[in-house]
């Protein structure tokens, strides 16, 4: 109940301000208002790839995929090496980076249909606050641009979650029907896949264009490169690595031009761009998978690969260039590190499990995350906490029929000397288990039945 007092506090706010903008004949007064409205708030834009592994950017090893673009945000920005996905599938993942929530409390999250599909009913609670209902309520003109995956049906869209705008595929692209939508209408189906990342791309620029005045976010989230995998005429037949090389060539152009526009607009100093994933590669997929790199597995599994992703932080002027950073972070600190920076208020009434990572992101300090929890469904699978990686509940990569394996001691692993989890140290460091297990204890504590959706399903494991 508070939860929706709160939410409706927040879309009284924008319906204020979105009435005041939307009058007819007052664009000279929106856009002086704007000029004034902008305070210097800075502008967001979050490109959030689809199944992009850990180790499939140049920047970050690949041997033959190019990616000049996000090699040149790399040297200009901050790349992170410690950096994870709240979750290894699609729609857990998405929830909690639009609400800075495990997606256990959101209701986002299933043992047995891990993700939403074109038959289910569900989606995003109207009760979340996600960072567009937030911004928007602080002022900004919002858009989402590709997937969503949080529920296709009216009242779960982007249009009904804070997003003045959307323009995208609602669901994974293997999905049928799969469906183009242009705010709550579809305007294509089946849409064309090839062109797909041109168009988005061309949405996003218009979008920044038209907002050049105002502070703005942008949440791009990229179809690519989960499968099947298209690439336009431009990009087909053109990378070493074949056509998924095709694709995340071209997820680099798009990058190139969000950024080249930016900079032409003169918003690139007053813009913080994000890009990451939502997962690891797909690895079933084979060749049409991506690659973690040096890291274990991938998609659908709680070792490293299914969940650390490549992460880039660009803002020029604040973001010291060409930095590394091992600190902790994760897609929960989203919304609270954006809206810090906005001004914004960050919604009450509920668990944030999301921390502000600015203090990294601008050179201040430590990044303030030190523990991870690896769910998969709404079962907690293993814990990081500083180097140590605990598992509790193992399970090979995402489309293998193999059960649930107990590990009682759980196994454990320093991510610093083996980043790979190749060596479980448990019987040297009991002390280390005991000490996690103390800290599970207390998570589980702080998900109280009735407080949080799904709580209870916890416990009862
Ligand atoms: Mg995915």
């Amino acid at each position: 109940m508070q939860a929706q007092i709160n939410r409706r506090e927040f879309v009284r706010a924008l319906g204020l301000g979105a009435a005041s903008f939307a009058a007819p004949g007052l664009v000279g007064l929106r856009r002086a208002g704007a000029a004034a409205a902008r305070g210097g708030k800075p502008n967001f834009v979050v490109i959030f790839c689809d199944d992009l592994g850990y180790g499939d950017l140049g920047a970050y090893g690949h041997p033959t995929i190019r990616t000049p673009n996000l090699d040149r945000m790399v040297a200009e920005g901050q790349k992170w090496t410690n950096f994870y996905a709240a979750a290894s599938v699609c729609t857990p993942s998405r929830a909690a980076l639009l609400t800075g929530r495990l997606p256990i409390r959101s209701g986002m999250c299933s043992d047995k249909r891990r993700v939403l599909f074109p038959d289910s009913a569900g989606g995003l609670p109207d009760s979340e606050v996600t960072i567009a209902e937030a911004l928007k309520a602080a002022g900004y003109a919002t858009a989402c641009v590709g997937k969503w995956h949080l529920g296709h049906l009216p009242q779960y869209l982007p249009t009904r979650h804070g997003f003045d705008s959307y323009l995208g595929i609602p669901y994974s692209n293997d999905m049928r029907p799969t469906p183009l939508m242009d705010g709550e209408k579809v305007i294509e189906e089946p849409a064309e896949q090839s062109t797909l990342t041109k168009r988005y791309t061309q949405r996003a620029l218009a979008f920044i264009e038209s907002n050049k005045n105002r502070p703005f976010f942008l949440y791009f989230a990229h179809t690519f490169p989960h499968v099947p995998l298209f690439a336009s005429g431009d990009f087909k037949d053109r990378s070493l690595r074949g056509l998924y090389g095709d694709v995340v060539e071209e997820l680099d152009w798009s990058v190139g031009r969000i950024l080249g526009a930016l900079r032409e607009l003169g918003l690139a100093e007053n813009t913080l761009v994000l890009f990451t994933s939502d997962n690891g590669p797909w690895l079933t997929q084979k060749l049409n998978g991506g690659s973690a790199g040096l890291l274990r597995e991938g998609k659908g599994c709680t070792y490293e690969g299914g969940m650390r992703e490549p992460f880039v932080a660009w803002w020029p002027g604040r973001i010291r260039a060409g930095q590394t950073v091992m600190d902790m972070g994760s897609t929960l600190d989203f919304l609270p590190t954006i809206l810090s920076l906005a001004g914004a208020a960050v919604p009450t009434g509920r668990v944030l499990d999301g921390v502000d990572i600015s203090p990294a992101l601008l050179g201040r300090g430590p990044s303030g995350r030190s523990v991870m929890y690896y769910y998969r469904g709404a079962k907690l699978y293993a814990v990081r906490k500083g180097p140590y990686k605990v598992h509790f509940i193992t399970k090979p990569a995402y489309g293998r029929n193999i059960k649930d394996t107990w590990h009682d001691p759980p196994e454990l692993y320093h991510l610093g000397h083996d980043p790979s989890e190749k060596f479980n140290i448990a019987e040297r460091r009991p002390e280390v288990i005991a000490e996690i297990n103390r800290l599970v204890e207390q998570h589980r504590e702080n998900l109280v039945p009735g407080k949080d959706q799904l709580a209870e399903r916890i416990k009862r494991k």
